[in-house]
């Protein structure tokens, strides 16, 4: 389970104090999914940087799985950060091309330095496997893959360290439709077979609604509406998630 408890961050631009995430709670348990939605600049991207420990905030606790993240020690965290693990928005970005698809999704066991070289070898053919990628593509650079393959080689990489919870940062944005569904049937299947939970950004409601159990819609840094996919689509209660609605196709 994620908690997040009055969260607040500040940012001082041009002199003047941003307030980017302005008191957020929500709770996620465990095995399910939430997803922040609002539009550019409301405070997605602050909350998951928060919730990934990448930022500190400025007030308010943040707990994953029963541990806190907050005012812990640079090593302590990074120990919870293992539980917590970051799918990027463009996988035609950020996998490095020039490193075969074995050394990408083994790279976080080796950061952590987690088990034998034999062991590591072992867990990336079960995260490719896991993926439904087959061991054929291990030598392969991500020049060789398609857009769907590589967006599933960077749900691998983060797999390998069987985290709880999984970020996703605009998860299909940067894929074709056509692809946008596989991915999304890797996510659903992993969730139900490994337990995941995950917390997803996306501008794609139609993503939204076949992903997540429960939706907060941010605004100006600060949560204005939450509630299960069901009361945010068909009973939006908040004027301003009723203009997001429609805002967006
Ligand atoms: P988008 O959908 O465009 O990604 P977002 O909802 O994720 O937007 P954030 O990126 O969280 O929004 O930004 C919220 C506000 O905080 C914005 O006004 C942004 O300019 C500001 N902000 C974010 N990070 C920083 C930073 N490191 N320094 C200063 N201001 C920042």
């Amino acid at each position: 389970k994620i908690e997040v408890s009055a969260v607040t961050k500040t940012f001082a631009v041009d002199g003047k104090a941003l307030t980017a995430v302005d008191n957020v709670s929500f709770a996620v348990p465990a095995g399910t999914t939430h997803a922040l939605v609002g539009e550019s600049g409301s405070g997605k991207t602050t909350t998951i940087r928060l919730l990934l420990g990448l930022e500190e905030p400025d007030g308010g606790d943040i707990s994953v799985a029963g541990e806190r993240l907050t005012g812990r020690s640079h090593g302590s965290l990074r120990a919870v950060r293992r539980h917590l693990q970051l799918v990027y928005q463009n996988p035609f970005t950020s996998l490095d091309p020039t490193w075969k698809v074995e050394q990408l999704v083994r790279e976080p066991l080796d950061r952590f330095r987690v088990g034998t070289v034999r062991e590591r070898a072992e867990r990336v053919r079960e995260a490719l496997a896991d993926v439904g990628l087959g061991e054929h593509l291990l030598s392969r650079r991500p020049g060789a893959l398609s857009g769907g393959q590589r967006q599933r080689v960077a749900i691998a990489r983060s797999l390998v360290l069987k985290p709880d919870v999984i970020v996703l940062d605009e998860p299909t944005s940067a894929l074709d439709v056509t692809v946008q569904a596989d991915i999304v049937e890797v996510l659903l299947s992993l969730q139900a077979s490994l337990g995941l939970t995950y917390v997803f950004v996306s501008h794609d409601l139609a993503l939204v609604r076949q992903l997540a159990h429960t939706v907060s819609v941010m605004h100006r840094g600060r949560i204005v509406e939450h509630g299960t996919v069901t009361d945010i689509f068909d009973n939006p209660r908040q004027p301003y998630t009723v203009s997001l609605l429609d805002s967006i196709p």
